[in-house]
């Protein structure tokens, strides 16, 4: 090593350490809108479910979250924490630290979200139906799927058709599959599958809620597999497989992708989703409303067939007394 890479890689640290902040933590109480460049206090934000004025919404933590949906207390599902999560692993380009495994990264992620794995899990009650919801957190690398979120997915979707609940739910943030992960983590996009179709044989309706992106693998496998697709809000974007940048080099031209491309309201459009909601203070209630009415259908489908055939009736009938 020469005197002038030295002195680069002396230069890059003093950068990297004046860049720092404490990990888990934003270095001021103020948040700046994308939307409408207004500057908010974040207890204001707090209060308000992370909405600004202009209605744009930013990232719920999803301890906030289940908290918004349950009705009281829940019961957080853990991972089993044997799965490999870097596979492969994988080393990762850094100027600064030769050798820099992925591995580090996610114990980074650990350490700032204080999660084992990109997915929150839980079970218990929304307005009265028991309920198993899954939501991503997207400062955990993203909303990264890879083979130890794909193991925690499927022990959630486990517990679900175990116990029988009423409703299942994914709240998506996610950029995909994690590419540092080969194809183990792209077994995931056909695991995920398979545990929605057990979840649909089941019985269980399903609700997908997009919060943020939800791109790549994730996109391409579960999400659409969901009985319902509910946007949270109209400033949801990035609802796509690939970016605007690369579809943009495959069509050869900007000119020839939609503006909407991606966006909630072009998402709409294209038939993709089921709603939109105003914002997310209306979650809860549009899921128990809707999920009451299918599980009523459900019920009122059994009673029929029951009738249909007599010596089902008879069994009903002594069931029911
Ligand atoms: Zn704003």
């Amino acid at each position: 090593m020469n005197w002038i890479s030295r002195w680069k890689k002396i230069g890059i640290r003093v950068k990297q350490i004046f860049k720092k902040q404490p990990a888990g933590q934003e270095a001021t109480d103020w948040k700046n809108c994308p939307q409408c460049k207004k500057i908010s206090y974040k207890p204001d934000l707090f209060n308000n479910s992370y909405i600004c004025e202009c209605s744009f919404h930013f990232d719920l933590p999803p301890k906030l979250r289940l908290d918004s949906l349950f009705d009281s207390n829940y019961e957080v599902i853990e991972a089993s924490g044997n799965i490999n999560p870097d596979p492969l692993s994988f080393e990762v380009k850094d100027a600064a630290r030769e050798g820099y495994k992925y591995i580090d990264k996610i114990k980074k992620y650990k350490k700032i979200t204080g999660q084992q794995t990109a997915l929150m899990c839980a079970t218990g009650n929304i307005s009265d139906l028991s309920a198993v919801v899954v939501c991503f957190n997207p400062k955990f690398g993203a909303g990264r799927f890879g083979p130890a979120e794909n193991e925690h997915f499927l022990e959630a979707a486990n517990l679900a058709i175990k116990k029988k609940v009423d409703i299942w739910v994914v709240v998506y943030q996610s950029s995909g599959i994690d590419v540092h992960t080969g194809v183990t983590g792209l077994s995931g996009m056909t695991k995920s599958i398979i545990a929605m179709n057990e979840i649909k044989k089941a019985g269980i309706p399903t609700f997908a809620v997009a919060a943020r992106a939800v791109a790549g693998g994730t996109y391409a496998s579960s999400f659409f597999m969901h009985d319902f697709i509910m946007i949270e809000s109209k400033c949801v974007e990035n609802l796509l497989f690939s970016g605007k940048r690369v579809t943009a080099n495959i069509l050869k031209g900007t000119d020839q992708i939609p503006t909407e491309f991606g966006t909630a309201p072009g998402v709409m459009k294209s038939g993709l989703a089921d709603i939109t909601l105003e914002n997310r203070k209306e979650l809860k209630e549009t899921i128990s409303k809707l999920a009451k009415v299918i599980l009523k259908k459900h019920k009122l489908e059994k009673t029929e067939e029951a009738h249909e055939n007599p010596e089902d009736f008879k069994k009903t009938a002594s069931t029911a007394s």
